[in-house]
């Protein structure tokens, strides 16, 4: 992103705008979640398909939504600093941001951002990992981590989890520690609807889904939603959506290209729910 300044500083209040953050230097098991943003753009714009959602909203032609591209990121401290700056900007211009990872790590400094401008604010969460580990192979930034310092820091009010089903005892204990709310895998209903009060971000791992709708992920976990299940629970939330990220698709894993469709599909339906929410609450 060349001149991101100016492409913020015209952003229209209430946009929603899609931001790349290609980084995979957290993930615990293998890289290559940095090459998603690039991929997603790619299927998203196919002539494979359209870019009507299912709401009724045509992407291709609407003009409250903008994609900005990728940031340009360093390493270490300082990206995270770069990602929490710029998403802080974004939100002062009275936009809201779709991030696209990159892996889970990013969501810690992009909620530090939204802590700022949203209290109360609600995340609900979906992954096929609690992501709550203290620390994890001596890392404390690590993708399995993000959750625990956002909780540390009281960044939330709420935090909803939904599609767990990797909760190892020293998690639990977290859970207990934070009072996170966990609706694992085992627990699922398509029947069910999630209640908040207030706005809502909504953090994405594509591990969520069964790894035999979306394989092309790091950490393949059988027993997860269908892409069907994931996109009734969104089209089904009746709040408005502030933020999102969509986390952890992996290209090196996707020869296929199935997750990255499945990615751009969800990308496309959480841009339209955002669209419906706040237009309808501004
Ligand atoms: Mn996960
Ligand atoms: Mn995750």
């Amino acid at each position: 992103m060349n001149d991101l300044g100016a492409s913020i500083n015209a952003l229209k209040p209430g946009t929603v705008t899609v931001v790349g953050m290609p980084s995979d230097e957290n993930s615990s098991f293998m890289r290559g979640a940095a090459l998603a943003p690039a991929r997603i753009r790619e299927a998203l714009y196919s002539d494979a398909t359209n870019l009507c959602a299912e709401n009724g909203i045509d992407l291709g032609t609407e003009t409250r939504w903008q994609d900005l591209g990728d940031l340009e990121l360093g390493h270490g401290a300082a990206a995270f600093q770069q990602i929490e700056t710029t998403v802080g900007r974004l939100l002062d211009r009275g936009v809201y941001v779709l991030a696209l990872g990159g892996d889970h790590a990013i969501t810690y400094p992009i909620v530090r951002a939204y802590g700022v401008k949203y209290d109360p604010l609600n995340i609900l969460h979906l992954d096929a990992h609690p992501d709550l580990y203290d620390e994890y192979k001596g890392n404390r930034f690590s993708h399995a981590c993000p959750l625990a310092r956002i909780m540390e820091e009281k960044l939330v009010s709420r935090l909803v989890q939904v599609g767990i089903r990797t909760m190892n005892p020293h998690q639990r204990a977290q859970v207990e520690r934070f009072g996170v709310e966990v609706i694992e895998m085992w627990q699922w209903d398509p029947r069910l609807t999630l209640e908040f009060e207030g706005p809502l971000y909504v953090s994405l791992d594509l591990d969520v889904l069964d790894p035999a709708f979306a394989p092309g992920i790091s950490h393949r976990e059988p027993g997860g939603l269908s892409t069907r299940e994931l996109l009734g629970l969104l089209q089904g939330l009746q709040r408005p959506i502030v933020g999102a990220d969509i986390v952890e698709l992996n290209p090196e894993r996707d020869p296929m290209g199935i997750a990255t469709v499945a990615a751009a599909k969800i990308l496309k339906e959480i841009v339209a729910c955002m669209l419906v929410w706040n237009q309808s609450v501004t």
